[in-house]
């Protein structure tokens, strides 16, 4: 989608640091990271955020999951745990419509988040 930054960064318009890549999802390292590991996994179409998901679409949402299993296990945030998030909207914090999930780790969490 034109002006998207995220479609950009996909189509390497916009560089950015690769951690993971398939037919389906794309993955990278957040520019401003809140945990020792912050990881951004966007599904290659665009959809504004998790509310735009239905029918067909969905199987972006699993290889996105999938992924995240993946890039745990690569980076050994599996034993001790890590955080999935998609901030939706407003209230959710949301700043980029390109629906995307935030693999925070390699911290405890605290919840509740701010
Ligand atoms: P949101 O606030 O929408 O849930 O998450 C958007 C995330 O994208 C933020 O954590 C922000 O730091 C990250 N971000 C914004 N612009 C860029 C960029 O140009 N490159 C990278 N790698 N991350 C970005
Ligand atoms: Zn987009």
């Amino acid at each position: 989608m034109e002006d998207c930054l995220f479609c950009k960064i996909i189509a390497g318009e916009i560089p950015s640091n690769k951690v993971y890549e398939d037919d389906m999802v794309y993955s990278f390292y957040d520019i401003d990271p809140k945990a020792p590991e912050h990881i951004l996994i966007i599904p290659k179409k665009h959809m504004k955020s998790i509310l735009e998901v239905q029918g067909d679409d969905f199987q972006y949402v699993d290889a996105m999951i999938k992924a995240a299993q993946e890039i745990a296990a690569e980076k050994g945030l599996d034993a001790d745990g890590f955080r999935l998030v998609f901030n939706t909207g407003e209230n959710g914090g949301q700043t980029v419509p390109h629906l995307h999930m935030h693999l925070l780790g390699g911290r405890y969490m605290e919840w509740p988040p701010g």
